[in-house]
């Protein structure tokens, strides 16, 4: 096997995406065809950023991982590269890991920032399709530290220093001061971001910390023992600007009014709508009472027997409507709304003795379903039932009372 810094070519080169290898070995790897490499640029995912793709003699990789017994590097295919080919072309989709060189030399950036700014150490790392983040060991990470940092960081950006990146003899090794220590056993590879930042790490990164382009932050989390803050950089970060941008310049001209003062009209629409719901729920009040007295002033009999059946009427107006018709004396309502969920609600005045639980049990022979409730009123339903078998339900029920 070669020894390790030869194997992995992206160690040293980070830019280039076309490159030519042995086969070396044809696997089996997470139930599809795989291959490992005399050396490769393909970068397999370790360190918490993700794995290059791209293809290997025309086939797509879709997974690179070291392979734990012995360190060399798996290129999962989605197709098998004919037995005959032993030297293949590699191509890595230069986009995304671009896109990775970005938002991992952004990350070494930010984590510096955070230590000089907030004392904060690094402890996490997630790089991820939807976001980046990172993990500090500090839970006093308060506004003035968050943007100190990423101003700190995106001045780190603009200077645009070189990046270095190197296996140095353990002589040299010794005077380097680490931002971190790492838990790795064999050979360190460093980087170094100028006098900045100057850390273990066996990941790609941009050559110049101007590639980084803008280190934005997107949201603060309070961990039990930690903070998580979330950011983008570079082309992400810009593609993210652009899309905030769009969704604000048509919220804005919805409501007709500056992105500025997007957040004062929200807040008014916001006070404007609870106002108009307390208003209408006054009015369906007012509605329910007239309605309620309606149907009383319709029934007749000792006790006054109120029966009316609805369709598709929510359960909690005609909860509403019994209580009201029942809290006069001398009422029993038995009210329904049939449809895809039949809701029986029957209620009596307190001083009927009418046996309310008597007609549900009759209405629920009929149409099938669960009940609850006690005392002046119950509750029951849940089976689907058209108009007529909600109106035979509801004279079983009425059958069995006194009055009508
Ligand atoms: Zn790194």
């Amino acid at each position: 096997m070669q020894p390790i810094e030869v194997a992995r070519q992206y160690y040293h080169d980070a830019y280039t995406t076309t490159f030519r290898a042995v086969i070396s070995e044809r696997t089996v790897a997470e139930g599809r065809p795989a291959v490992v490499l005399t050396e490769t640029f393909f970068y397999p995912s370790s360190g918490g950023q993700p794995h290059d793709t791209g293809t290997l003699a025309g086939q797509r990789v879709v997974d690179v991982h070291v392979r734990e017994s012995d360190g060399a590097i798996v290129h999962v295919l989605d197709a098998p590269i004919p037995a005959e080919v032993a030297e293949v072309e590699g191509r890595i989709d230069w986009g995304r890991r671009l896109d990775h060189m970005q938002q991992h030399t952004g990350q070494h950036i930010l984590s510096q920032a955070f230590i000089r700014c907030g004392a904060a150490g690094t402890i996490g790392f997630h790089l991820g399709a939807d976001y980046v983040s990172i993990d500090l060991d500090s839970t006093q990470i308060d506004e003035t530290v968050r943007a100190a940092a990423f101003s700190m960081a995106n001045e780190a950006v603009r200077s645009d220093v070189a990046i270095r990146a190197w296996f140095p003899t353990e002589a040299e090794l010794a005077s380097i001061a680490l931002r971190k220590t790492p838990e790795v056993d064999g050979a360190l590879r460093i980087v170094a971001i100028g006098e900045f930042d100057v850390s273990a790490c066996g990941g790609t990164h941009v050559a110049r910390t101007g590639e980084v382009g803008l280190i934005s932050w997107l949201r603060t989390e309070r961990l039990k023992r930690g903070t998580r803050i979330s950011f983008l950089c570079g082309d992400r970060a810009r593609a993210d600007y652009a899309d905030k941008h769009r969704i604000a310049a048509t919220l804005s001209a919805a409501l007709s009014c500056s992105v500025a003062e997007l957040p004062d009209a929200v807040g008014r629409l916001q006070a404007d709508l609870q106002a108009t719901r307390r208003e209408l729920g006054r009015f369906q009040e007012e509605a329910l009472d007239r309605e309620a007295e309606a149907l009383r002033q319709e029934a007749t009999g000792t006790p006054t027997l109120v029966v009316r059946a609805w369709e598709g009427r929510p359960a909690e107006e005609i909860r509403g409507l019994a209580l009201r018709t029942t809290a006069g004396p001398g009422v029993v309502a038995l009210l329904a709304t049939g449809g895809d969920r039949t809701q029986f609600v029957f209620a009596r005045s307190e001083d009927t003795t009418a046996d309310l639980k008597g007609a549900l049990d009759r209405a629920l022979a009929v149409i099938g379903g669960g009940k609850g409730g006690g005392g002046r009123v119950v509750q029951g339903g849940g089976a689907a039932a058209d108009s007529a078998t909600v109106a035979r339900a509801l004279a079983a029920a009425a059958s069995g009372i006194g009055g009508g």
